[in-house]
């Protein structure tokens, strides 16, 4: 009689999704994860020579471009092989995979000269962008922004404030969602607008819970012209392009957490095994194995689903459906992460409570994937509606 056959992998990875994993996997081991205490005792900011061995490291091994075509000089990845990325990035502290080059995914709608000035030099890593949506009095409920676009002879006219702006100090360009008054009407869109702009100021760059290369500043912006071919996706369009992006970035925090619970496990595990107390190994305590235990059924659940949702993405499906998909994918991931790293750190004890420890970075770090793309309660507002409106079912099994 034959030998067992081990069944398949449950993520059933074909060769070259493999290939990929362990590629995105051998770079953030080799380059990201030995540069992280260094940047996080720097206050998040890593030397130059480091941030060009990450560029250059990350194209080299084709790692960058998130789900951009090749054409527009990105990897041409589905869903799922991005999914496989951006996990071994969540493996690492310090947001150290900002530094790989890419772009936000709009920027593929906008017209060839956009294409050329803004997204390719992204792709190669000479520039980034920014995502203005935020305002002061518009945060969950993005439709209440208070920004105008006034249309004028050479264009348009941009007033307004924008709160929370990542990479903001740094981008080259701001995508900036605005109400374009035309006709009495207020449509929502999307304007590019470069970053020396005159009219544009830094109204507010507070410190952050995290050390992370780029702040996230509060951007004023005062009469600040541009013309029409600023406008990306189309006057009005702003919002289709808005849904578009947020479920892409919930799904990039479902993975990024998903490898966060990995990399927790990895290292908490070793500890508990090695570490001795009371002369035996302190995993030996219940105390201590339970948590982990429970840290595994979060980590093992929340890759799952978050790849499921990875797949539809990538079939025909309905994109309302992975919306909400998405929706819940980041919902549980970002959540499980936090309760791992808190049981992580513990497990740690004192050493997990000093900077350096990665269960105390990942504990600081992981609390903003709560809040950012949408709260975690904005995400149980969309699928308890995704369940009244397209049935349990297909928000269950699809
Ligand atoms: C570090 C960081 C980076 C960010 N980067 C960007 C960026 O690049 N671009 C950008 O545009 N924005 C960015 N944001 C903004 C982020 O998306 C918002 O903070 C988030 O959407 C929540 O909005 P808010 O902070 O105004 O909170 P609020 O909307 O004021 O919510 C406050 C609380 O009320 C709850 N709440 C609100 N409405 C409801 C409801 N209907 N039902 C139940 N509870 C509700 C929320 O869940 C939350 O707990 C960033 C934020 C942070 C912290």
């Amino acid at each position: 009689m034959s030998a067992p056959q081990a069944p398949p992998a449950a993520d059933s990875l074909t060769p070259v999704q493999r290939e990929l994993q362990d590629r995105a996997r051998g770079f953030v081991d080799e380059i990201l994860i030995p540069l992280e205490e260094q940047a996080e005792r720097a206050g998040g900011g890593l030397p130059d020579a480091d941030v060009a061995l990450i560029r250059r490291e990350a194209l080299a091994r084709r790692l960058h471009g998130g789900l951009h075509s090749a054409e527009h000089g990105g990897n041409g990845w589905t869903h799922v092989e991005w999914f496989l990325v951006e996990e071994q990035f969540g493996r690492s502290t310090n947001a150290l995979s900002w530094y790989v080059p890419t772009a936000y995914n709009v920027l593929a709608h906008g017209s060839d000269e956009q294409i050329e000035r803004y997204l390719k030099p992204g792709l190669r890593g000479e520039t980034h962008d920014a995502y203005a949506v935020t305002e002061e009095l518009a945060g969950s409920d993005p439709s209440g922004i208070a920004t105008t676009a006034t249309k004028t002879d050479a264009g348009w006219r941009i007033d307004g404030e924008k709160w929370f702006v990542t990479y903001g100090d740094v981008a080259a360009v701001y995508i900036v969602m605005a109400n374009a008054r035309v006709d009495g009407a207020s449509l929502p869109t999307l304007f590019l607008i470069d970053r020396d702009t005159p009219g544009i100021s830094v109204v507010d760059d507070p410190p952050f819970t995290h050390n992370y290369p780029h702040g996230h500043p509060t951007l004023r912006f005062s009469g600040v012209e541009v013309g029409d071919e600023a406008i990306i996706g189309g006057l009005g369009g702003g919002d289709d392009l808005q849904r578009a992006w947020f479920a892409e970035e919930r799904l990039g925090i479902a993975a990024r957490c998903s490898g966060a619970m990995w990399r927790l496990l990895e290292e908490t595990t070793a500890w508990a095994i090695e570490r001795e107390q009371g002369g035996g190994r302190i995993i030996d305590h219940q105390g201590v194995s339970f948590p982990l235990a429970d840290s595994a059924a979060d980590a093992a659940a929340g890759r799952l689903l978050g790849l499921e949702v990875a797949r539809l993405a990538d079939s025909d499906a309905d994109v309302k459906l992975v919306h909400a998909k998405a929706s819940m994918a980041k919902l549980f991931c970002s959540e499980a992460a936090n309760r791992c790293a808190d049981r992580c750190l513990q497990i740690f004890g004192g050493r997990g409570y000093t900077r350096v420890n990665v269960a105390e970075r990942f504990w600081r770090e992981l609390r903003v994937d709560r809040i950012w793309e949408g709260t975690s309660e904005v995400q149980r507002i969309i699928i308890a509606r995704s369940l009244e409106r397209r049935g349990v079912e297909p928000v269950l099994h699809s």
